[in-house]
């Protein structure tokens, strides 16, 4: 018998970790297949304990936006800035800061991909995460 090999847990804090390494990842459900981004211990459609990690495509399209005018003290020098709902393959959706891109610019169901550099300021966990959207 072989020894499995072991594996990251499905935690968010790994989901980070991956993507300090600049790599976005899914857990995907071993017994129904469901992806769940970020992961999850437990899958919510079958409740299974089994995942694996799948790379996922940094490209996607925008869902919906909201432009942030009036802002937490440490992203004060930010504003106005957008947050985005990005859509990714399999109707994975997840938010994220996008830069580089004018409020003139911003339309629904434009193509963005994802960025690794570091957001600044410096990122609060978990909610400013090392990525941000932009513009292909
Ligand atoms: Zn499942």
């Amino acid at each position: 018998m072989s020894i499995p090999l072991p594996v990251e847990p499905f935690t968010i804090e790994q989901f980070y970790k991956f993507l300090q390494q600049g790599k976005l990842m899914a857990g995907i459900c071993q017994k129904c297949t469901k992806i769940h981004m970020p992961p999850r211990p437990f899958c919510d459609k079958c409740g299974s304990q089994l995942f694996s990690w799948v790379n996922i495509s940094g490209k996607g399209k925008l869902v919906t936006y909201t432009v942030i005018n009036i802002a937490p003290q440490e992203f004060q020098d930010l504003t106005p800035y957008t947050i985005g709902i990005v859509e990714f393959a399999g109707g994975l959706r997840i938010p994220g800061m996008i830069q580089d891109v004018t409020q003139e610019q911003l339309k629904i169901g434009m193509p963005l991909v994802i960025n690794f550099d570091t957001c600044s300021p410096p990122q609060q966990w978990p909610f400013w995460q090392r990525y941000y959207f932009k513009s292909l």
